[in-house]
């Protein structure tokens, strides 16, 4: 369909990883790179009020309503121009894997490295379905340039099709989502969505307006270091109190013994020594009043540290991160999610609705006003080097994106 495997191939080929470290916006200044090239795209198409960011590397998009368009109300469809930090994308050398035999695939005869059935088993889904993977070398970049490709691809076919009729429609490709400032610097008039989609969700059918509630605790501990040899009922060793503090969390409270709706504590982050230490954990929860528990709890915890070993010696910061959508969802924006589930179901695609175990720059926008569920993208293994996207799903998707643009 118009160009679909085309469009994506030209945007993997750029060079848009995000990073963790810098500080500016966006974090890195090669995600320009792609933002150009996908704003000269859409003024080639005929796109209207194309504005490229230059400063905060966003670009926006509009495709007015054709005549006999029901809806006034103006739809939105957003994707993220960055990868992911975790691996490079540096010279992707794409492949497609026509008729793919459902086994093992061999990216790179070097190694060698492979895809293997027996680490993937969900792969044997895919027989028969043509597959774009790596070398090996890199991640593919489907996450999220699949949903940027279909994004495109369904505006050129409106834009080459006028008779087709539909309501006023808009476009953002955004930054450094993958660092988690992705709607950081959006210029929401700029955009102009009343509602929106995010297309950044994986295999087919994945629907999702549920997240966590997130936010981040570090808690920095004082010590007291005294000479080892007369240390005895003097010292306050700061990296004990940090691994006491620890102990405080239930084992069933961790990232690795909890899923769907259960909630935890990560740490993800420690430094000590006998004088000084810290530590940093993000708290999640899908319940709002459970995540509000989980951060009194770890309030609980650092007062009785403070009981423990005097006032002082443990300081709490907690910022809170984000929220689930699903709050915002469900007060009067439901049609969202029954649209997406119509429209699915017309094509024949089966919906799978799932809380996220994660965020989604849908749900900070869908705080900002612009309520916004996520669709798949069709491809998978994300960050990673077995990173594949599936053609058949690619085009599944730009189709159920143009039965949303024009009910
Ligand atoms: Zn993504």
């Amino acid at each position: 369909m118009d160009n679909l495997v085309e469009r994506f191939l030209r945007y993997v080929a750029v060079d848009t990883q995000s990073s963790e470290e810098s500080t500016s916006s966006p974090t890195t200044a090669k995600q320009h790179n792609l933002a150009k090239l996908l704003a000269e795209e859409l003024r080639a198409m005929g796109a209207s009020d194309v504005s490229y960011d230059a400063e905060y590397c966003y670009v926006y998009a509009k495709i007015p309503a054709t005549d006999g368009g029901k809806q006034t109300k103006t739809i939105g469809f957003l994707a993220h121009m960055d990868t992911s930090p975790e691996v490079s994308d540096e010279g992707v050398r794409a492949r497609i894997v026509k008729n793919y035999d459902g086994g093992d695939i061999v990216l790179n005869e070097d190694g060698p490295i492979v895809l293997r059935l027996a680490d993937f088993p969900e792969m044997a889904a895919y027989a028969g379905k043509s597959l774009i993977v790596t070398d090996g070398t890199t991640l593919l970049g489907a996450d999220d340039k699949a949903g940027v490709a279909e994004i495109m691809t369904m505006a050129a076919h409106l834009l080459a099709h006028p008779e087709i009729s539909h309501g006023p429609i808009a476009i953002a490709f955004t930054p450094d989502e993958e660092v988690g400032a992705g709607v950081d610097n959006i210029d929401l008039d700029a955009f102009g969505a009343d509602y929106a989609y995010t297309v950044d969700g994986g295999v087919l059918g994945e629907l999702e307006y549920e997240c966590f509630n997130a936010a981040q605790a570090t808690i920095a501990i004082r010590g007291r270091s005294v000479h080892p040899g007369t240390a005895k009922d003097r010292m306050i060793n700061a990296s004990r109190v940090v691994m006491e503090l620890d102990d405080m969390i239930g084992a069933d409270e961790r990232p690795e013994t909890t899923e769907k709706y259960e909630g935890f504590y990560h740490l993800t982050r420690m430094e000590g020594e006998t004088d000084r230490a810290s530590v940093t954990y993000i708290i999640r929860d899908h319940d709002r009043a459970l995540f509000e528990e989980k951060k009194e709890r770890m309030a609980g915890m650092v007062a009785e540290i403070n009981r423990r070993y005097g006032e002082g010696t443990a300081t709490l910061t907690v910022k809170d991160q984000y929220y689930n959508m699903k709050e915002i969802i469900e007060d009067g924006n439901y049609f969202l999610v029954e649209n997406a589930i119509n429209a699915m179901e017309k094509l024949g695609i089966t919906p799978i609705v799932q809380p996220i175990r994660g965020g989604t720059d849908g749900a900070r926008l869908s705080f900002m006003g612009v309520p916004c569920p996520n669709l798949c993208t069709g491809g998978g293994n994300f960050h990673s080097r077995f990173e594949f996207a599936c053609i058949e799903s690619m085009e599944k998707i730009t189709e159920l994106l143009l039965a949303l643009a024009t009910q």
